[in-house]
């Protein structure tokens, strides 16, 4: 049984993290969705939204898992039994961040290694980020996120 987490902010999901799911899941028996927990930031949805959303948009594939965790990824990895980290590469600035975690973790947990997937390039503009400005400033969302997300947000207010 070949387990792999996917972790991330997810705040919010977009068309490039769901891409990356669908193609991570073909890979692997089982998939699990991680909402990584950062008590330091100030997110625009609660852990438990971002959970629901993400369960709500990966439905249809059975063997992903969502879930949320507080703490080291690795130990999370340890407890799920997991031996593959999944992370997806949009650019150079990416690979500038990715690295460094991936290393570390290979430090601190010897046997679980991190595949990096490419962005489709349809999506490798489209970040969490500028999501929030975009929202932030009123414009519309329509065409990074998917479709319950848009509406879950523009609900929102
Ligand atoms: P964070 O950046 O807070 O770790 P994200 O949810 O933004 O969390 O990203 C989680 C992972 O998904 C990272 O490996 C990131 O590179 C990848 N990712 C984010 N956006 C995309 C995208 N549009 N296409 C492919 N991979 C992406």
């Amino acid at each position: 049984m070949r387990r792999a987490i996917y972790a991330g902010s997810f705040d919010p999901v977009t068309l490039g993290h769901v891409d990356l799911i669908e193609r991570g899941a073909r890979l692997v028996d089982e998939l699990v969705v991680c909402v990584a927990v950062n008590p330091s930031k100030s997110p625009l949805l609660a852990v438990a939204d971002r959970v629901a959303l993400l369960e709500d948009v990966t439905s249809a594939i059975d063997s992903v898992r969502v879930t949320s965790h507080e703490g080291l990824i690795v130990d999370f990895a340890r407890a799920e039994g997991a031996t593959v980290l999944l992370r997806g590469l949009r650019d150079g600035g990416d690979f500038r961040d990715e690295m460094p975690m991936a290393l570390t973790n290979r430090e601190l947990a010897a046997g679980l290694e991190t595949v990096f997937l490419c962005a489709d390039p349809r999506y490798s503009f489209i970040s969490s980020r500028l999501i929030k400005e975009v929202l932030h400033g009123g414009g519309n969302i329509r065409a990074f996120v998917p479709e319950v997300v848009a509406n879950r947000l523009e609900v929102r207010g």
